[in-house]
């Protein structure tokens, strides 16, 4: 039983270091964001739910969420462990997973934070652009086209979106790392909270992930 929360700021490479810890711990990856998706896709009452909230323009609120999140968990494939990624995202979240997990004689047993300082986070984020035609995604340093500013696949023009200019982003990191950093202190507090440099390339990261999740199971 290996339960896992992943940590890090947009752009602290969660995405690629989830896909890398599902294949290495062979335990399912749980993203919200996924959740929210299939339910509304699926039409279940927590999607339905779900929907008339986001419709509305407003945040899912947190008791659907972790209502979303528990019948994830308590699905076969989730017996052995899962990685949560994009839960908690405030303390109150974290409270009630620590709550939830304790009713059924479980815990988190390593908050792995991807570390990376707000300023390279603004730069990675702010690499990002997409073509005119079809939005397909390039960024400047980590996948750049293969003629600058044109896109591989359909030539048409890259173009950069509002929300990826980076005096936009650096206004929406401030309040998203407000809240991370609340959950890191829950998480430090509780003794799970597991810390990896992300100024690391992507295997030195990975490595040091698994390793904080070995020593987390032994302490366990
Ligand atoms: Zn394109």
């Amino acid at each position: 039983m290996t339960l896992v929360v992943l940590l890090g700021a947009p752009g602290a490479g969660k995405g690629t270091q989830a896909a890398f810890l599902r294949q290495e711990l062979d335990i399912p990856h749980v993203a919200t964001g996924d959740l929210f998706r299939a339910a509304i896709r699926d039409g279940t009452p927590l999607g339905l739910e779900a929907r008339r909230y986001m419709d509305a323009g407003q945040l899912v609120p947190d008791d659907v969420t972790i209502r979303m999140l528990e019948e994830r968990l308590g699905r076969p494939d989730a017996a052995v462990g899962a990685i949560l990624d994009g839960f908690p995202r405030t303390v109150v979240q974290a409270r009630a997973l620590d709550e939830f997990l304790a009713g059924r004689d479980r815990r988190v047993e390593a908050a792995l934070l991807i570390d990376v300082p707000a300023d390279e986070l603004v730069e990675r984020l702010s690499g990002r652009w997409i073509c005119r035609a079809a939005g397909h995604p390039y960024h400047i340093v980590m996948n750049p086209p293969r003629s600058p500013g044109i896109c591989d696949i359909d030539g048409s023009p890259l173009i950069q979106r509002d929300d990826d200019r980076p005096a936009t982003i650096r206004a929406r990191l401030r309040s998203q790392l407000a809240d991370l950093d609340a959950v890191v202190d829950h998480y430090r507090r509780t003794g799970a909270l597991r810390t990896v440099d992300g100024r690391q390339s992507i295997a030195e990261v990975s490595a040091g992930l698994l390793a904080a999740v070995r020593a987390g199971a032994e302490s366990a």
